[in-house]
């Protein structure tokens, strides 16, 4: 594998068609809508968000890169999806956040721009790319010693598929149908692995957790779905 075809061009085609309504928050990336407060909740308690450059890997329409630039920091997306960067750089002028983007695999801004980044967050993309480790160890490239990065993705445990796939697509249809294919699905101990081959040391790992009646997300212990991972790259 190497980094001009880790990716799938299906992939990029099915976020990208749906760009145009990436920042509907009734649409169908409510569930990123919804998260995006605990992502930048669990993001805080392990780095200074504030004054600090951040690159947000496999970015889409900019709902994380977005959200940490308005908390202070100098914030740049990246994706393969050219249709999203547009949304992205469109949505970021008419909210005036300090967030940049381009069009470049994580893999080619680790070459260009090596230790160059204070944190890396990398959301809900490694179940979407043929090779995750690729993409871990090039975020690890892009932060600077000592600084942190963020993984979330869905964890290949029957419960996942159930509740990521069964109920989020089919039956309560919080997710276009096709989002997610559960033999993608990474768990726990192979994202560690594969970060921990990157030189990244585990610093916390929390779930995301869904409650149906309360059609609410929150924080918790329970990883068997989808999670939120932070790691160090030491000095
Ligand atoms: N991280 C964003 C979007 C998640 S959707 C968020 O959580 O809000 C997955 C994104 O990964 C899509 O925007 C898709 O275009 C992107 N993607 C998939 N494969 C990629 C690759 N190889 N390189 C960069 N981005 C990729």
């Amino acid at each position: 594998m190497t980094a001009s075809n880790n990716v799938h061009p299906h992939e990029i085609h099915k976020f990208g068609s749906m760009a145009e309504r990436w920042w509907d928050l009734q649409g169908e990336f409510k569930t990123l809508h919804d998260i995006n407060p605990l992502r930048l909740e669990f993001i805080k308690r392990y780095a200074e968000i504030s004054g600090s450059r951040i690159v947000d890997v496999g970015c889409g329409g900019g709902i994380l890169t977005e959200g940490l630039a308005k908390q202070g920091a100098e914030a740049i997306g990246i994706d393969l999806s050219e249709d999203l960067i547009d949304i992205a750089d469109l949505h970021g002028l008419e909210s005036g956040a300090n967030a940049h983007y381009q069009k470049i695999s994580a893999e080619d801004m680790a070459g260009q721009q090596p230790s160059s980044f204070d944190h890396v967050t990398c959301m809900e993309m490694l179940e979407h790319v043929p090779d995750p480790g690729s993409i871990i160890s090039a975020c690890a490239t892009l932060v600077k010693p000592g600084g942190m990065v963020f993984f979330s993705t869905l964890n290949r445990k029957p419960k996942a598929y159930l509740l990521a796939i069964l109920a989020a697509e089919y039956i309560l249809q919080m997710l276009p149908k096709g989002t997610h294919d559960f033999k993608t699905f990474i768990k726990p101990s192979e994202l560690c692995q594969s970060t921990r081959a990157a030189g990244l040391e585990l610093q916390g790992m929390v779930g995301i957790e869904y409650n149906p009646f309360r059609k609410r997300f929150s924080l918790g212990k329970d990883i068997d779905i989808n999670y939120i991972a932070a790691f160090k790259r030491p000095f």
